[in-house]
């Protein structure tokens, strides 16, 4: 709400090399809360143990450092809250807003093919939703959130609008896996609120898990974050971007030499316009910067447009 002073983040999950398109929502939440006064936080999403690797979080580092873009306290790392995700899990238990599921894999696997069988939908139903806790086995369980099953849920999202999702389209999503870890949607839910965050601004990829952590959200009694979900970035010619089209990590640029402020400039144009504004300051992006003035289309990367930039810082 309005009160609370800005929290904003950058979430990256270490598993490569930092993509620019991490910087460029990086960047808009820094200077969001830079110019709110606020703070600006780095959470280093590397739960997924097999993929996430200390190089590349290093390059996260490296690649925020080169760009300016500070950030407030230590970095957080997500693995290391998992005891916290793990008690959220329970508590939503005790709510009853959610429950153990016993099903095997080879029974959930047995639901959808006679689903599929009888042209019913194939979204798994677990038949320990309500079940008398008096009958649970003693065997492994996930921890499934109690999802509503009618109506809508409803995203008021400050770049797309408002934007609704249809709930008996969506299953009871896992929490909670059988090893005691949490799934992503919940812990980024409980990290975000645990953090403050009242601003989630992050790519566009992610707009419709912001339907299941808002059902979190509800769940919890938590205040929900402003949600701004930007398009990502496209190449030249306006298809996904990917190496063909040229650089797409962050130290490509620095090795190429482009100079920080340009790239900053460069960077808060790509998807984001005040007027008809080309070249500014860094403190002029931090007064100037609101999530009004981030677009609905995607942005293309130009790299005349960042030589001429770069070329005038
Ligand atoms: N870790 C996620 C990613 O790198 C971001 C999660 C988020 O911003 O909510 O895509």
């Amino acid at each position: 709400s309005a009160e609370r002073p800005v929290v904003t983040r950058i979430a990256p999950s270490p598993t490569g090399y930092m993509h620019i398109g991490t910087a460029r929502t990086a960047l808009f939440n820094w200077l969001f809360a830079r110019g709110h006064g606020g703070k600006f936080l780095l959470r280093i999403e590397d739960t997924d143990r097999e993929r996430s690797t200390p190089e590349a979080t290093a390059a996260i580092l490296r690649g925020m450092t080169w760009l300016g873009l500070d950030w407030d306290g230590e970095a957080v790392s997500q693995f290391e809250q998992k005891d916290r995700h793990a008690a959220v899990a329970h508590e939503m238990l005790a709510l009853g807003a959610a429950y153990k599921c016993f099903a095997t894999q080879e029974e959930i696997e047995a639901f959808r093919q006679a689903a599929s069988a009888e042209k019913r939908s194939t979204l798994y139903r677990s038949p320990w939703r309500d079940a008398d806790p008096a009958t649970h086995p003693d065997a492994p369980y996930v921890i499934r959130m109690k999802a509503p099953q009618t109506g809508e849920t409803v995203i008021e999202d400050a770049v797309q609008g408002r934007v609704t999702f249809r709930n008996d389209l969506l299953d009871d999503m896992i929490v909670l896996r059988s090893d005691g870890t949490p799934t992503y949607m919940l812990a980024v839910v409980v990290d975000d609120h645990d953090m403050g965050i009242t601003h989630v601004i992050r790519g566009d990829d992610h707009l419709n898990n912001a339907a299941r952590q808002t059902m979190v959200y509800e769940a919890m009694g938590w205040e929900i974050p402003v949600w701004a979900h930007i398009p990502l970035i496209f190449g030249p010619d306006g298809k996904k971007l990917s190496k063909r089209h040229g650089a797409t990590g962050v130290e490509e640029y620095q090795a190429m030499g482009y100079p920080a402020a340009g790239m900053r400039n460069y960077l808060t144009r790509l998807g984001w316009a005040h007027g008809d504004d080309e070249f500014f300051t860094t403190e002029q992006a931090k007064e100037w910067f609101n999530l009004e003035g981030i677009g609905r289309a995607p942005a293309r990367l130009d790299f005349k447009k960042l030589e001429n930039l770069c070329g005038q810082h």
